[in-house]
Parts: structure tokens; C-alpha cells; sequence
């Protein structure tokens, strides 16, 4: 088994008709680099920071911080890391700090959250740009952008953090800064997002959610909840005509890049850099290796007339019957 890893892990996740695919990982814990970098991760498209606050007791300070962040960073150095600002609120909640809210994922959660707490925000900011000074992989992603000025209030603080550190002798090169798109006016406001930002990462379960107002973790509309319901193919391929027109690199960090039918959908639709679980990547890889591009192009076509999710899977689902 750790032979085939080692085999694919330098192979490239690319299409029999040469579509290059970047596979990156999705992750929060230092324990998972060795994973990541086993099964050939490109870089990691979307690192939680809450899991390292989840597993505190208290909020950590910038000290600790720092010296979490910059383990991380030095792990996949030189390779890309997207360091997401705190994301909690909704499902996530830490234990020293209870939100009570009668509407947990309409409410204090992702950027509201730190915008509010702004002394958080520039302490988590300071950490990350100290690990960046040192490591120079860093890129700043931002959780739950549904306004312009909030991303516009995140580079005050990054640029205000910058000159502070460089008061103390720290020189810090520039890190990219992108946003999270989870929430439908996000996708809507994209080109006058653009100008504040260099990248833009798709959040697939939380847009899913927001878009379809399908809780993403209730049992009781779990049916509801599919990544393949035709607004979210509407959604997925105006993020992508858009972010190109702009010029904006853009991935795709839910679960849905996990999932082999959604990857087929999302390769037809143009996306070519996917964040997962470092367990899926060499699955998802395989799969990118055994398929053409120009072969799903039909079913997209197709799945633009579907009016229901099964329907698009029914498309696509062949493709990996005949796979096996
Ligand atoms: C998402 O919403 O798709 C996402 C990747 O973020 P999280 O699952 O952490 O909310
Ligand atoms: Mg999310």
C-alpha cells in the first residue's frame, strides 16, 4: 500500500486528455502534514484555524499561536497555505466562549464574529504575518464574506498589523489575500469584491446551505442537502466565468471535492484546483487520471436542463460504473 502511495503521490492529477488538476489539502492540525505531503497535497487550500482554538482552553495568545502557525507553514514549505481567520459560530462553538442565538448560522459567525472581537482578529493576524516573515508560504483566506466592507476592514487590519510589526524590526513580505465564497451575496458581489482581493476559495458545503436554506447538518432535510442541486451547477459555473473574466485564481474547499460524481461535474465545469482531506486525495486523483475532459463536456451540457439533483447525478454516475 505505502508503495502504490509513494507511485501515485509524484504522479500528477491530470485528465487523459492533459487537464491539470491541482490537488490541495484541507486541514487544521499539524498532524495532518505528514498525510498530506504523503499523498502528494499541492499545498493546502483551506487550513482551519479554529480546530487549534477548539482544542485550547482558553483563546490562545499570539505567542502560541505563532509558534502553531509557523509548524504548519514550515511543514509545507515552500508549497501555498491558505490560513483561515477563526471561523466559529454556527455548528462550531468553543468551549470557553458560548454563543446563544436562536439563528446560530444567520448570526456572530466567521468574519462577523472577529470583526466584532477586532482585538482576535489583529492578534490571529500578527501570528500568522510572524509565521509568514518566516516561512514566506502564507495566504490569508477569509471565512463568510457576505459584505465589501468587511473584506475591506480585514486589509485595514492586515496593513496596520504589517507596520506595527515592522516598528519592531519584523519585515513581513506581502501574503495573498483571498475570501471564502459561502454565501450567495458573496458570489453576486464578486467583481466588486475583486479589487480587494488575489483569490478566491469556493465554500461548497456552507454555500450549498445558504443557497438551498438547507441546514447542513439537520437530519431531518438531509435529503434536502445535495452539492449537485442545479442552482448550486447555476452558482458553481458563474463563480468560475466570473472569477476568470477578473483574472481571480479560484478552488473549491467542501466536501464536495471529496465526492467522485460532484469532481466530475466540477472538472467539466473548468474548476482545476480542488482542497480535500488528504485521505481522499489519492481516490479523487485516481479518478482525475482515468477520465477525459472533453467526455464530461456533453453531460455538463445536459445537466444545465436537469431540474433536479438526481437527475445530475444520473449523468454523471456512469461514468464511474464503467470505471468500477
Ligand atoms: C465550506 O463551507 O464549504 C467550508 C469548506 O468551510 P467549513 O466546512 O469549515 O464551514
Ligand atoms: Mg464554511
Amino acid at each position: 500500500v505505502m508503495r502504490d502511495l509513494e507511485r501515485l503521490r509524484n504522479m500528477p492529477a491530470e485528465t487523459l486528455d492533459n487537464v491539470r488538476i491541482q490537488l490541495h489539502t484541507n486541514t487544521g492540525l499539524l498532524a495532518d502534514a505528514t498525510p498530506g505531503l504523503e499523498r502528494g497535497a499541492e499545498g493546502v487550500g483551506l487550513y482551519r484555524s479554529e480546530i487549534p482554538f477548539m482544542v485550547h482552553d482558553s483563546f490562545p495568545t499570539e505567542q502560541e499561536q505563532y509558534r502553531i502557525y509557523v509548524n504548519v507553514l514550515k511543514a509545507y514549505s515552500p508549497l501555498p497555505v491558505s490560513m483561515r481567520t477563526l471561523d466559529i459560530g454556527g455548528d462550531k462553538q468553543l468551549p470557553y466562549f458560548e454563543i446563544n442565538e436562536s439563528n446560530p448560522y444567520l448570526g456572530w459567525r466567521g468574519i462577523r464574529f472577529t470583526l466584532d472581537n477586532t482585538q482576535l482578529l489583529v492578534t490571529q493576524i500578527r501570528a500568522m504575518l510572524r509565521a509568514h516573515a518566516e516561512c514566506g508560504n502564507l495566504k490569508l483566506l477569509v471565512p463568510m464574506i457576505s459584505r465589501v466592507d468587511e473584506i475591506i476592514a480585514v486589509r485595514e487590519i492586515l496593513d496596520k498589523a504589517s507596520e506595527a510589526l515592522k516598528r519592531d524590526g519584523i519585515e513581513i513580505p506581502r501574503p495573498q489575500v483571498g475570501m471564502m465564497i459561502e454565501v450567495p451575496s458573496a458570489m453576486l458581489l464578486l467583481p466588486k469584491l475583486a479589487q480587494h482581493i488575489d483569490f478566491v476559495s469556493v465554500g461548497s458545503n456552507d454555500l450549498t446551505q445558504y443557497l438551498l436554506a438547507v441546514d447542513r447538518n439537520n437530519p431531518r432535510v438531509s435529503n434536502l442537502f445535495d452539492n449537485m442541486h442545479p442552482a448550486m451547477l447555476v452558482a458553481l459555473e458563474q463563480i468560475l466565468t466570473t472569477c476568470k473574466s477578473l483574472g481571480l485564481p479560484v478552488s473549491l474547499c467542501g466536501e464536495m471535492a471529496s465526492d467522485p460524481v460532484a469532481v466530475l461535474m466540477l472538472i467539466a465545469i473548468g474548476y482545476d484546483t480542488l482542497s480535500l482531506s488528504a485521505y481522499n486525495i489519492p481516490k479523487i486523483k485516481l479518478l482525475i487520471r482515468s477520465v477525459r475532459r472533453a467526455d464530461l463536456m456533453p453531460l455538463l451540457e445536459k445537466a444545465r436542463d436537469c431540474t433536479d439533483e438526481s437527475q445530475i447525478r444520473a449523468l454523471f454516475e456512469p461514468v464511474l460504473v464503467k470505471l468500477g
